[in-house]
């Protein structure tokens, strides 16, 4: 049975009783907590997770409405079904109108056991259904922004952020550094070791990136065997520092998990930061970053690059020049 709370509210022993067994002999909830009047209950709303209440409406204290009214203003009670128990078929559905009590129902005394079952059963159902859509849809987003192998960010979250990251930077005239990372060579480890052994050098690298990443950054996979880091409120010297961390971390790991058999991949790492002259858009950022991991590429690989153009890219790009890459 799933775990789920009810709150009964009643005045009269004699119904909580019958209400008790009733849903006890149904097995519709693994807890049951009773109140005899608006107030307790209220209190043990507070402080307790109810997902069912039952209540009166003529209560001591606190009266039945007054009860629906403040658990339905409250953000754990908006959606919680509440059936109503009442003398007067009249009263009770004037009243609910009046509330705007939304999916609450209502039984009137002296209700039949089964009524009142088959009423609970309605809206569990319900609730159940509403749950799965929840956590469907909390699937659904996480997927559409990860990237299915080594489970980081996808292209598209990384662009949605990176635009954010570029509009928070213009309005608190802030700095940020974007790293394209490119596996050296990776295709031979493809053609040599299989696809397989591919992935799994792919899911190895990125865990051990993502390792090295600070909060607030980040990294994601561009597509094939690229990846690409946002990092925010950073210098020039504190991306490369950022990139050249990453760098001799991935160098440093087995990707194999066999110390035996060593699986060893070395990256290449383009540095561009934003705000510069040229660079106007995610776009241009992500150039110029290609531009300076090309350089880092023609550099020999297994080293980081900065991209320097100094007028509108890509023009003066003086990363172009073997001598700027570090
Ligand atoms: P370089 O040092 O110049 O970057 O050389 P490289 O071999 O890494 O680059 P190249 O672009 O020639 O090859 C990239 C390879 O990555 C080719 C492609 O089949 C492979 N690849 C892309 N996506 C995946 C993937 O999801 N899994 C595997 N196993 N391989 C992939
Ligand atoms: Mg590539
Ligand atoms: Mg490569």
């Amino acid at each position: 049975m799933a775990e789920r709370t009810l709150l009964l509210v009643d005045d009269s022993m004699l119904i909580r009783q019958l209400v008790r067994k009733t849903v006890s002999e149904a097995g519709i909830f693994s807890n049951i907590l009773e109140a005899e009047d608006g107030e307790k209950a209220l209190g043990i709303f507070l402080k307790n997770k109810i997902d069912f209440i039952i209540t009166d409406v003529m209560l001591p204290k606190v009266n039945g409405y007054e009860l629906i009214a403040a658990v339905k203003e409250s953000a754990a009670g908006k959606d919680i079904p509440i059936i109503v128990i009442s003398a007067s078929r009249k009263e009770v559905i004037d009243k609910i109108r009046g509330l705007n009590m939304g999916a609450s129902d209502y039984v009137i005394k002296p209700f039949d056991s089964k009524e009142l079952l088959a009423r609970i059963t309605v809206f569990i159902r319900l609730q159940d259904l509403q749950n799965e859509l929840r956590e469907k849809n909390a699937l659904l987003e996480k997927m559409s922004m990860t990237d299915e192998l080594t489970g980081l960010y996808n292209r598209r979250y990384f662009y949605d952020h990176i635009n954010m990251q570029i509009a928070l930077a213009n309005r608190h005239s802030y700095t940020i550094g974007c790293l394209l990372i490119d596996i050296d060579y990776f295709k031979n480890i493809n053609d040599t070791c299989g696809h397989d052994v591919g992935d799994k050098v792919l899911k190895g690298a990125a865990n051990v990136m993502n390792g090295k990443m600070r909060g607030g950054d980040v990294l994601a996979r561009f597509g094939g065997e690229e990846f690409i880091v946002c990092l925010i409120k950073t210098s020039q010297d504190g991306a490369v520092n950022a990139a050249e961390r990453m760098r001799k971390a991935v160098g440093y790991a087995n990707l194999s998990n066999d110390a035996g058999n060593p699986l060893k991949v070395t990256i290449s790492i383009g540095v561009a930061i934003y705000p510069q002259q040229g660079l106007g858009s995610s776009d241009d950022i992500i150039k110029a970053a290609d531009n300076a991991l090309y350089c880092a590429k023609n550099g020999g690989r297994n080293r980081t690059a900065v991209y320097s153009g100094l007028a509108a890219w890509p023009k003066n790009n003086l990363c172009k020049d073997k001598k700027e890459c570090i």
